[in-house]
């Protein structure tokens, strides 16, 4: 669904990701691993378009993303997640999500039943719908981030290490989460520095090191300790 061919992207001379390919595959669970520094949240932000990569191609069922605005991505159904949640800590909840529903200001209407949707998928934003986000716990504002997104109606959720700073868990309910939304079709491309959960609910995977894609799979084929030491990831 996306094809991503040697995209490199710099920081002045730091050179983050150097020529990186890889395939985001529809209706599938497709995790990037890699050890801290690998540049798996510059790889986020360069198909948001946050960053500009300096040369490649990342094609969404054939149209090409590179170079165009990070609010055109959204609107091309591309939605992020991203790292640390990043909810508008004095909003309310409810005001939270409709922001969300924000690039498809063109296609009016809709937007109360994706928000009771939303509620109904995650009871405890329901519970706390009024209550300013910033209030929330950690798991309750990656679910809140989840469904913010989830308001722009993607075509592909990027999510960017959504286990970063939470008790394990609420890691484990966030990826109960994720799998739900995996179950239903939808297409996830998942940054995870939690190998051992991410290889369990992962179609397919890739493993990215200093700039490098140096592996890719599906889950089965390969010695999961084997690919976790390799990356020094972390233990669950
Ligand atoms: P982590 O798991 O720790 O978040 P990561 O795989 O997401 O790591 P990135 O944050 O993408 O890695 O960083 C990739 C490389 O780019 C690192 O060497 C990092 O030091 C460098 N880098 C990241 N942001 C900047 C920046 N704003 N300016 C300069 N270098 C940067």
């Amino acid at each position: 669904m996306l094809e991503i061919r040697d995209i490199k992207t710099t920081y002045g001379k730091i050179a983050a990701l150097k020529g990186v390919s890889l395939d985001i595959r529809e209706g599938g669970l497709t995790c990037l691993l890699g050890p801290n520094g690998a540049g798996k949240t510059t790889l986020i932000w360069t198909i948001s378009g946050i960053l500009k990569a300096q040369s490649g191609s990342m094609k969404l069922a054939g149209e090409e993303l590179a170079g165009l605005k990070p609010h055109q991505i959204v609107e091309k159904g591309v939605v992020t997640v991203p790292e640390n949640r990043l909810v508008f800590p004095e909003m309310t909840v409810k005001d939270n999500l409709i922001v969300g529903a924000f690039s498809r200001r063109k296609a009016k209407g809709g937007v109360e039943e994706d928000l009771e949707s939303v509620l109904d998928r995650f009871p405890r934003l329901r519970e706390r719908a009024n209550q300013e986000a910033g209030t929330l716990s950690g798991g309750e504002q990656q679910m809140l981030a989840v469904g913010r997104a989830l308001m722009a109606r993607p075509k592909i959720l990027l999510m960017d290490e959504p286990s970063t700073g939470l008790a394990p868990i609420i890691v484990e309910e966030i990826f109960e989460i994720i799998g739900k939304l995996r179950d239903e079709g939808r297409t996830i491309f998942l940054v995870e520095q939690n190998a051992n959960l991410a290889l369990d609910y992962a179609d397919h995977f890739y493993l990215l090191e200093q700039g490098h894609v140096t592996f890719g799979g599906q889950p089965g084929e390969v010695d999961h300790d084997e690919l976790i030491a390799r990356a020094y990831l972390g233990a669950r």
